[in-house]
């Protein structure tokens, strides 16, 4: 395990700058500090503010498109270039194994980048022949320009491949963009602007500043007065906070919200591909991926084989050192969020639950124990009614619920105020059809989880957000369309 203490500091207008004071970033592993982040205060949020404007002033918004798809092609390779390092880092601030670090979240921030240069080289927009009773005739287009200098905030889960979403789509469409890393995970971002300035991306079009969101970076920034548009993930609440920020100017908003996402398990389901999928939808990256399953419901006749099955999976994860080989799972975040995830292993036990793994905090031997590990904890015995069924708890926990038919699966399921995601899985395929379109969500798998397309939307309803990105989905947040109209 890399234990320096390595300084984090923001980048303003092509440079890297110090704030005014700075925090310890503590590893999650075993609770020794790793990296000393450099605050940045409201005159610095609103330095890399007033660059991204001049940015967008200058030669930046004048460039074409192929110009900013070679830009991501290079800012792509330059990932890549420096692959270990991104991994590096992402361990040490999340603490997640080094094999999840490399395939998701590195190895998708280099897609990232591609996907959207892809994206932004083919996708049109509207264009019309107009021809009116009173035969009048007239060609109606649309040309598409930045949305602007947009305020990008995103969480401590999945740090680089969530950054670089918005980052990437952001970018192709001609945007500057100050960006605000979680606190937890400060490191990639930085690194980013490294690659983006070996890259050639001008001075001002990629900003980073650090801090926390209420009364801190976070905050500065989405209210800041001239900035066009904020692009966020994280917690609901959060995102409401961020919507009272922008009200009084009317600017747009683009929402990844929480999720208390349901698995839907019928007894003609194949049970081995089944408890495969369940068990990497419940624990992956130690639950901490805002698709996670944390509500199982399982059709009667195959419910004690799938609670079973998936205590076993539980049961053979390995918590450990995140550059062992043999190590599946990485502890919490921090031990704030552990406090959390604990304090709803109480009240699952409160509310009558029967605990089928886990449920409490591990013993791994001195050194991690000062870490934030929690055990990947599953619960029998709770139905909708209790809390840890209808809050999300972004760890690695689930409830089994038991149904008797398909409308009562669907009923369950989309009892929730969130929407993000849903899992069914069947051999039927009618059924399978059938379920993923009724459950209210922005995303429905049929017999896998988490298999993306990143052209097809993504996102979430009710308390899971506002909008869909990914594909043409991300051109139309990112730019603002100007409509011609030319008479013939
Ligand atoms: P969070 O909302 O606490 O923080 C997210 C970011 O917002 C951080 O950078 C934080 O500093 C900043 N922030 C906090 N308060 C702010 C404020 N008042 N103003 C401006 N910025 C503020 O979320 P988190 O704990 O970092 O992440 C976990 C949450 O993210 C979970 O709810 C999870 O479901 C959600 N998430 C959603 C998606 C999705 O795509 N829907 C993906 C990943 C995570």
């Amino acid at each position: 395990m890399p234990v320096n203490r390595v300084p984090v500091r923001n980048f303003v207008d092509g440079l890297f700058v110090d704030g005014p004071s700075s925090f310890d970033k503590v590893s999650p592993v075993d609770g020794v500090v790793v990296a000393d982040v450099h605050l940045a205060d409201s005159v610095l949020v609103d330095r890399a503010v007033q660059a991204a404007r001049r940015a967008l002033n200058g030669p930046w918004g004048a460039t074409g498109v192929p110009e900013r798809v070679a830009l991501l092609r290079r800012v792509a390779d330059g990932i890549e270039e420096r692959f270990d390092d991104f991994v590096e880092a992402e361990v040490r601030d999340t603490g997640k194994p080094a094999s999840l670090a490399r395939q998701l979240d590195v190895g998708r921030a280099v897609v990232n980048f591609r996907q959207f240069a892809d994206t932004v080289s083919s996708e049109g927009l509207d264009s019309f022949l107009t021809e009116l009773p009173d035969g009048r005739r007239a060609l109606n287009y649309a040309v598409r320009k930045p949305l602007g200098v947009l305020a990008v905030v995103v969480p401590w889960n999945l740090p680089l491949l969530l950054l670089t979403w918005k980052v990437a789509p952001a970018l192709a469409c001609g945007n500057a963009v100050v960006v605000k890393p979680s606190e937890e995970t400060p490191s990639t971002a930085t690194l980013l602007a490294e690659v983006m300035a070996a890259a050639g991306v001008p001075a001002g079009v990629y900003n980073v500043v650090h801090g926390y969101g209420a009364s801190s970076a976070g905050e500065y920034l989405t209210t800041h007065p001239d900035i066009d548009g904020v692009t966020f993930t994280g917690e609901s609440s959060t995102g409401s906070a961020i919507m009272r920020a922008v009200a009084p100017r009317v600017r747009p908003v683009s929402f990844e919200l929480g999720g208390k996402n349901a698995a839907v398990v019928f007894a003609d389901a194949d049970l081995d591909a089944t408890i495969q999928g369940l068990g990497r939808s419940v624990f992956t990256n130690t639950g901490q991926v805002c698709l996670c399953t944390e509500r199982v419901y399982v059709e009667r006749p195959v419910f004690e084989a799938v609670a079973d099955g998936l205590t076993a999976f539980a049961r053979g994860l390995v918590l450990g050192d995140p550059y062992e080989a043999s190590t599946t799972t990485g502890p919490l975040i921090s031990q704030a969020h552990r406090a959390k995830v604990s304090s709803y292993l109480d009240l699952a036990v409160e509310a009558g639950a029967e605990v089928l793994a886990g449920g409490g905090i591990p013993d791994l031997g001195a050194d991690l124990n000062r870490g934030a590990w929690i055990e990947p904890t599953l619960w029998t015995g709770l139905d909708n009614t209790a809390r840890v069924v209808r809050e999300e708890v972004f760890g690695p926990v689930a409830a089994l619920v038991p149904f008797e038919s398909e409308d009562e699966a669907v009923r369950l399921a989309n009892d929730s105020p969130y929407g993000l995601a849903s899992a069914v899985w069947t051999t039927n395929l009618q059924r399978g059809h059938r379920v993923a379109q009724q459950m209210r969500v922005g995303m429905s798998w049929v017999n896998t989880w988490y298999l993306r397309d990143l052209r097809s939307p993504f996102g979430g309803v009710g308390l899971s957000g506002i909008g869909r990105e990914g594909g043409r989905h991300s051109m139309a947040f990112y730019t603002e369309p100007t409509n011609v109209s030319v008479q013939l």
